[in-house]
């Protein structure tokens, strides 16, 4: 195989909980060194794709290719795929150090060698100094650079990053993903995260991946998947505003509709919430249809918005939507509780 070719392919991979589908014939490929991120809500099947991945779960059908390898029936510790959770599995009454040395030691590798590359870790994930601590004595953002050099330590092929940020505090985590970024791409590791949050989503991926009821609707470049989504539910991932205009639905992003004066621009519309962020202002305005929409702006909220306002708006930008495909109908008569 050549060094451009895949580090994972997947293909045509579906899985079911009690024959109620859970993916639906997911297929993609990672590059070397790439990072993948998968975007998906909750339930959407991120973690069973990774477990499926991992060979922690026994997919319905489909292939997992690993190197050019079909490891679909191979155990997981003999797939070279290392995992990361948001709950770092660490040794709680090892050291920092024994934590990050124990898979290497335990695959026998020399002991000069486990402390050369122990030691590059540390360094690589400001680590160094924190060698004899317990994972009790570490932040929860320490935890996972420990975690991740403990992960890194097996020297993984592909690692899985299974929403790794959701327990960090919000000022630090922004942080702590661009020190994840920086440390793949320095050892050249390919990696698929997987996050609900959007913002994480297309900040970390090379490529970025929309997940929605096991199937995989969308994988390009986090800026095309941005600019252009295409259906409904992919707007609404991507933080747009979604309503129907005469011709269809369109999304259009918080920061390019206007408000203005009664009267003014496309649409009638009323008030429902304004408030500053500080670094923005936050409006959200409801249309005659009921729908409601976010407006952001850099500028403070204008005047003394009062519930129930009535304004107008105005917007650029938008991106016409397909129409989603109509709900499965309900059986007529329909039972959901099944009696003893
Ligand atoms: P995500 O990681 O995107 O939140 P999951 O992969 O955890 O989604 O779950 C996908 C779907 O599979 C959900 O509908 C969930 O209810 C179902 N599921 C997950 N684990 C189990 C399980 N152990 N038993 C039954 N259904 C499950």
């Amino acid at each position: 195989m050549s060094s451009s070719d895949p580090v994972l392919r997947v293909e045509r991979l579906a899985s079911a909980w009690d024959g109620v589908p859970v993916l639906r014939d997911v297929s993609f490929d990672v590059a070397p060194g790439e990072l993948l991120s998968l975007l998906g809500p909750n339930g959407s099947g991120k973690t069973t794709l990774l477990r499926c991945l991992a060979g922690l779960e026994r997919p319905t059908s489909g292939e997992v290719w690993v190197r050019g390898t079909n490891v679909s029936r191979w155990p997981t510790h003999r797939r070279g795929i290392g995992w990361m959770s948001q709950e770092p599995a660490l040794f709680p009454h090892r050291s920092v150090l024994e934590n990050v040395a124990y898979g290497p030691l335990l695959a026998r590798r020399s002991e000069g060698d486990v402390r050369a590359e122990v030691g590059r870790l540390l360094e690589l994930l400001r680590l160094v100094g924190f060698e004899d601590r317990r994972p009790d004595q570490l932040s929860g953002g320490e935890r996972q650079r420990v975690a991740l050099a403990r992960t890194l330590a097996a020297r993984p092929t592909l690692v899985l990053l299974d929403e790794p940020f959701a327990s960090i505090d919000v000022e630090l985590r922004s942080g702590l993903r661009a020190e994840f970024r920086r440390v793949l791409r320095e050892l050249g590791i390919a990696a698929i995260h997987v996050t609900h949050d959007r913002e994480e989503g297309l900040f970390l991926g090379d490529r970025v991946g929309l997940l929605f009821d096991g199937r995989l609707e969308r994988l390009g470049r986090p800026r095309e998947v941005y600019e252009r989504p295409d259906s409904v539910r992919s707007a609404r991932l991507l933080g747009y505003n979604v309503w129907r205009e005469a011709g269809g639905p369109i999304a259009v992003l918080p920061r390019h509709v206007r408000i203005g004066p009664a009267g003014t621009g496309r649409r009638p519309a009323s008030i429902v919430a304004a408030g500053d962020t500080g670094a923005e202002s936050l409006t959200i305005v409801a249309l005659a249809d009921g729908s409601r929409l976010e407006v952001r702006s850099p500028d403070p909220v204008s005047g003394a918005r009062t519930v129930g306002e009535p304004v107008g708006i105005d917007w650029a930008d938008a991106v016409e939507l397909p129409e989603p495909p109509a709900p499965a109908k309900e059986p007529k008569n329909g039972r959901t509780l099944r009696g003893p």
